[in-house]
């Protein structure tokens, strides 16, 4: 499959796993990257030395290209960026602030950078920043999202509509099926997350890829828009925040009923009931936990059916 998005990263098909915190190891960053797509080490959950360590073992695994995700927010970023410079990462994605801070230090370095966003508006600024294409992510993603609540059937053709550069998309997005939709919308490559999660290769508590498995129609929900807005499952966690909504708590309340580190307990630790678990909607639709590259290759499988099957004109209309 050659298009921008496979030429920008030099990689054989458009299916990018998603840097995900506390999920997203060397491990299945290597395994995706070397079934063709573009694996993504999380680094909003790793320490400095940690990442270093997750660089340098991923550049063993493969010899295919990798990315790192830095949430723009993150305490020791300059740190971060400095790894991402000395061990030669060839891609970066960024999510979560300003792409303007780093994107042109990064590209000095002959970085390609994707940055994160939730609206055709973040888009257009992207663009404006120097960024080389956008991960487009929609209502139904896991993890932090965007206030608007703009589904991703809606964003995508938005956002390919407001810019030029390649748009990538994400948030729903767990299967071939999916991804042919979102070809179809006017992405050039799709981003997966949850589904990534709840493989082998991840970096999860074996708890929380069973619950991602358990998880049905209904069971996620997007919160604390006050802080920022977090897609998770609906555990007893949640239900302390729904009912601080209920009596109508101030900020301040929320900041602390979250606390530190929820996500660490849930997602790395293992705590069902009183860890942040960030899970997209797709979860409704994770039957297993697989090695990385099964999922890949099930996925690029049913893309390609769905695409013959469309093409074959199996309709009358
Ligand atoms: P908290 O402030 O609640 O906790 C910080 C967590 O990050 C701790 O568990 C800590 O580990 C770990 N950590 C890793 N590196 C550092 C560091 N340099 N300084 C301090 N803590 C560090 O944050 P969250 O758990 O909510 O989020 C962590 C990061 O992930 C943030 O940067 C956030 O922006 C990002 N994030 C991104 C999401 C996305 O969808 N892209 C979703 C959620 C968060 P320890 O407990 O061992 O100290």
């Amino acid at each position: 499959m050659k298009n921008r998005v496979t030429t920008l990263f030099d990689i054989q098909y458009p299916i990018i796993q998603a840097g995900m915190i506390w999920c997203s190891p060397w491990q299945l960053a290597a395994a995706v990257s070397n079934a063709g797509g573009l694996g993504i080490i999380g680094s909003g959950s790793m320490y400095p030395e940690v990442l270093k360590e997750h660089v340098e073992k991923c550049k063993k695994a493969t010899d295919k290209p990798f990315a790192v995700n830095i949430p723009l927010l993150y305490p020791n970023i300059e740190e971060h960026v400095k790894t991402i410079i000395d061990y030669k990462v060839p891609v970066v994605f960024s999510s979560a602030g300003n792409p303007k801070t780093w994107t042109g230090e990064l590209k000095k370095h002959g970085i390609k950078v994707v940055h994160v966003v939730s609206s055709a508006k973040f888009a257009q600024k992207a663009a404006a920043a120097g960024v080389d294409a956008v991960v487009a992510e929609g209502f139904e993603a896991g993890g932090h999202n965007g206030r608007e609540e703009t589904t991703t059937l809606c964003l995508i053709p938005l956002v390919a509509d407001a810019v030029d550069i390649p748009v990538i998309a994400a948030g729903g997005i767990g299967s071939g099926r999916a991804m042919a939709a979102a070809m179809a919308l006017g992405a050039e490559g799709v981003q997966i997350g949850s589904r990534f999660a709840a493989s082998e290769e991840s970096s999860a508590h074996l708890n929380f890829k069973n619950k991602i498995v358990a998880t049905q129609e209904g069971d996620t929900v997007l919160t604390l828009k006050e802080l920022a807005p977090v897609r998770l499952i609906k555990n007893k966690f949640y239900e302390e925040v729904a009912a601080a909504y209920q009596r109508g708590a101030e900020k301040e309340e929320l900041i602390s009923i979250l606390g530190r580190a929820r996500s660490k307990k849930g997602m790395f630790e293992g705590d069902m009931d009183e860890g942040e678990l960030e899970i997209g909607q797709v979860a409704a639709m994770i039957n297993n936990v697989k090695p990385a590259a099964e999922i890949f290759n099930e996925i690029l499988a049913e893309y390609r059916q769905v695409r013959a099957n469309l093409l074959a004109s199996n309709y009358d209309f």
